[in-house]
């Protein structure tokens, strides 16, 4: 795209952080009215790039412009807007009062409004046409995705000439991502110019103009979006051709199913009925509060079912189990939540992959010496590609994909018959990504069953050998072999909720279609 006057224009942008190159010479540009995707893995620079562009760090060189004028450092009173990666809502306001903190506070006799604040508050949420929240609620009581919506919400409520989206879906459920595109569309329409941040390549296709890929602080390619590929954009990310081993797993065994769910009622949403074999990857998706989370904890011992039988390896699991005795039965959870609920903060590596004694119980190594546990950490941190391959490393050191792949290796090593993993490779790079979905594969060619309950469906459509589309507790559809793609998760997890209004989180099941209506119009 020959570009004449862009919006802004950057050139020869460079930053260094103690010395180090954040950013080298990278020249930008931004058209009006267009969509423009910034991809790169991490510590790419994106950030850096965009904290820049905010005012937050001044550039070491380079030079920004917008509508042709030099931008001065320090004075910048660009009409730019950000959402950031960690939303910085505050927790003890309500949802309008952190609305109204960023696009102003109405005001009635020289007084706030409050009664105005949600009016706006609401029409906001209308306008965007997402589900509203009550506008009186604290913000600590709202979930992730609620708090993320928020943020993005909140930035919308200004109508910049820029707006920059800094990874913006990482906590947003399919739908949700998908009324955010289309706010985005209205606002390229109403032309706004708009930065992109993302780690879902998939979402780009349809949606932006143009797309830059940053590596190790250049940028390595700007082009139109219509001209390349998912695998040439992973190309120009890792700079190196990818085999991203897709498609054409092996069937999985006809074994008899090691996990049969029948009946399955849980926090009221149900019934659910699936088996799971040996050697199976299976995906389970769904919408916000489709309840896909409450079924892996479930089988883990986390949460108790309210109906129905879960029956492994012949014998039917009791409904009083707890972790431990799950555990022992060979059913492992690697929660989502990495920090808060799968690592053990501020302890090492060894530490981490032999959590005694639950684990060693279980393991068919029965290590006894500290000098055994070091010597398979060793193995582990080498077999599973950790970085740093230091077991004495504490695991609050390692970035995320690291993190993950420490997690893998204690479960994917104790050997457990059915491993459940929630987000698996949620907020991790797409190297440190290809190498925990090979990890998973390989698990299962040695005769794992895994389930993996993901929003992310480009995953689930790469990794899975079969997905089941959750609405509400129940089996809305099964997509497998060449019709689940990305488009068919998408069609079906919307078709499966649209035949009511999505319900809000936690609400009582009491408005859904007459039964089995989901089911029998999207099964099979
Ligand atoms: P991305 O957003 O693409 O993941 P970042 O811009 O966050 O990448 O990081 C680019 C590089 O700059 C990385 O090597 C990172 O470690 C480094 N970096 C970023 N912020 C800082 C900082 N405040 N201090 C030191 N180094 C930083
Ligand atoms: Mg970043």
């Amino acid at each position: 795209m020959t570009d004449p006057s862009p919006l802004l224009d950057v050139r020869g942008l460079t930053k260094r952080f103690y010395g180090s190159l954040a950013l080298d010479r990278v020249s930008f540009s931004l058209a009006r009215g267009e969509i423009h995707a910034l991809v790169g893995e991490n510590g790419a620079g994106k950030s850096t790039f965009i904290k820049i562009l905010a005012g937050v760090y001044d550039a070491d060189e380079g030079e920004i412009r917008l509508e042709g004028a030099p931008v001065e450092p320090r004075s910048r009173n660009l009409p730019l807007a950000f959402v950031h990666q960690d939303p910085a809502l505050v927790d003890d306001l309500s949802v309008a009062e952190n609305i109204a903190f960023i696009a102003g506070y109405p005001r009635r006799h020289g007084l706030i409004d409050w009664r105005g604040v949600q009016r706006q508050t609401s029409a906001i949420y209308e306008t965007m046409r997402i589900p509203p929240i009550d506008p009186r609620r604290l913000v600590a009581t709202l979930s992730t995705p609620e708090k993320a919506i928020l943020n993005i919400v909140r930035t919308l409520a200004h109508t910049p000439k820029v707006l920059v989206l800094d990874e913006p879906t990482a906590a947003l459920p399919e739908q949700d991502a998908h009324r955010l595109f289309d706010a985005m569309r209205r606002l390229r329409e109403q032309g706004a110019s708009i930065i992109y941040v993302s780690h879902r390549l998939h979402e780009l296709f349809g949606l932006a103009d143009r797309i830059t890929v940053f590596r190790d602080g250049r940028n390595v390619h700007t082009g139109a979006m219509a001209d390349i590929t998912g695998g040439g954009i992973v190309e120009h990310m890792l700079g190196r051709a990818v085999e991203l081993g897709h498609r054409g797993h092996p069937p999985p065994r006809r074994e008899a199913p090691v996990l049969t769910v029948e009946g399955l009622v849980v926090d009221r949403r149900g019934p659910l009925d699936f088996t799971l074999r040996p050697g199976e990857v299976l995906g389970l998706v769904g919408l916000r509060g489709g309840g896909q989370e409450a079924v892996g904890r479930t089988l883990f011992g986390a949460k108790r079912a309210e109906a129905g039988t879960m029956t492994l390896a012949g014998r039917r699991l009791g409904a009083d189990e707890r972790i431990g005795e799950r555990i022992a039965a060979g059913i492992v959870l690697l929660a989502g939540d990495r920090t808060g609920e799968s690592t053990f903060p501020g302890m090492s590596l060894i530490e981490n992959l032999f959590p005694n004694p639950l684990i060693r119980a279980r393991s068919p190594f029965r290590l006894t010496s500290p000098a055994a546990e070091r010597r398979q950490t060793r193995e582990r941190l080498d077999r599973f590609d950790v970085r740093p391959r230091n077991e004495a490393a504490l695991i609050d050191w390692l970035s995320g994909g690291n993190q993950q792949k420490v997690c893998l290796a204690r479960w994917l090593e104790a050997d457990a018959r059915v491993v459940i993993l929630e987000e698996p490779t949620a907020g991790v790079d797409i190297g440190a990504k290809i190498a925990i979905h090979r990890m998973l594969r390989e698990a299962a060619a040695a005769g794992r069953a895994i389930l993996v309950i993901s929003s992310d469906l480009e995953e689930v459509a790469t990794l899975c050998d079969r997905a089941l589309v959750i609405d509400r507790g129940r089996a809305a559809g099964e997509l497998s072999g060449s019709r689940l793609t990305v488009d068919g998760l998408i069609a079906l997890s919307t078709l499966g909720g649209g035949a009511t209004p999505p319900a809000p989180e936690g609400a009582a099941p009491a408005s859904r279609a007459p039964d089995g209506a989901a089911a029998t119009a999207f099964g099979g």
